[in-house]
């Protein structure tokens, strides 16, 4: 793709995402998910004012680390294995997909021994499917208090991954019960927990986010075309 075509899709999106959130809520923040492509291919995302970059796989953010770093802030946004978060403690700007104690005490360990705290998002799951990871909607309020106390995370928010479907109806139901969830959280409010993002909407479904006050959303295909 050329820098020309980027451009133009990267300008496409930022203008659906402020039409569709206009009058209701700020324009979310676009991270530009990255995974499977190349340094080469992610490098001119940085003329274009994207900074901010979804990676999903360690492995994958170890290997691309040296041409990104000090370019990109990187979110992790998959799964995260316990026995990998030594490797990405402290290389990544957030980890967006934190959804059991085990992976919080060991991020917030890992995170103790270098004397930093790691921006972590609390993963929800929106419509149950826990086998995905992500809590239940049902028990954030819980999972959020018993991480809580953990100085090594500083829990910003809530990120969420919907289920693949064509029902509009049945993403707009669940993007709106997402917002409500965090409304009612932040208002709530925790103590030692921050209630101010919320990720949510990717290619197929980031307007319907943006209207329902998602303060970041996570786009790939949409910018650099399908995946194989
Ligand atoms: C791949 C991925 C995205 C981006 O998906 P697209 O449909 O390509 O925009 C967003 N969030 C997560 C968690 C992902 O794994």
């Amino acid at each position: 793709m050329t820098e020309d075509d980027l451009r133009e899709r990267i300008g496409r999106i930022r203008t659906a995402l402020a039409e569709a959130s206009e009058g209701r809520y700020p324009a979310p923040k676009l991270i530009a998910v990255t995974k499977t492509h190349s340094v080469e291919e992610i490098l001119p995302l940085q003329s274009l004012g994207v900074n901010e970059i979804g990676e999903n796989r360690v492995q994958e953010i170890r290997e691309k680390l040296p041409g990104l770093a000090g370019k990109f802030q990187i979110h992790l946004i998959g799964r995260l294995q316990r026995n990998k978060v030594r490797q990405i403690v402290g290389d990544v700007c957030m980890i967006q997909s934190v959804d059991t104690l085990p992976l919080a005490e060991e991020i917030h360990s890992r995170a103790e021994a270098r004397g930093i705290r790691v921006p972590v998002l609390v993963e929800v799951s929106p419509a149950g499917e826990t086998q995905k990871g992500g809590v239940p909607l049902n028990e954030t309020e819980q999972f959020l208090r018993s991480i809580a106390g953990l100085q090594g995370l500083d829990v910003r928010g809530l990120m969420a991954v919907m289920p693949l479907t064509d029902d509009r109806d049945l993403l707009d139901g669940l993007f709106r019960n997402m917002r409500e969830l965090f409304d009612r959280l932040r208002a709530v409010d925790i103590s030692g927990i921050r209630m101010e993002e919320l990720s949510m909407g990717m290619s197929g479904d980031f307007m319907l986010a943006a209207k329902h006050g998602a303060t970041m959303v996570r786009v790939g295909s949409a910018i650099f075309g399908p995946r194989n």
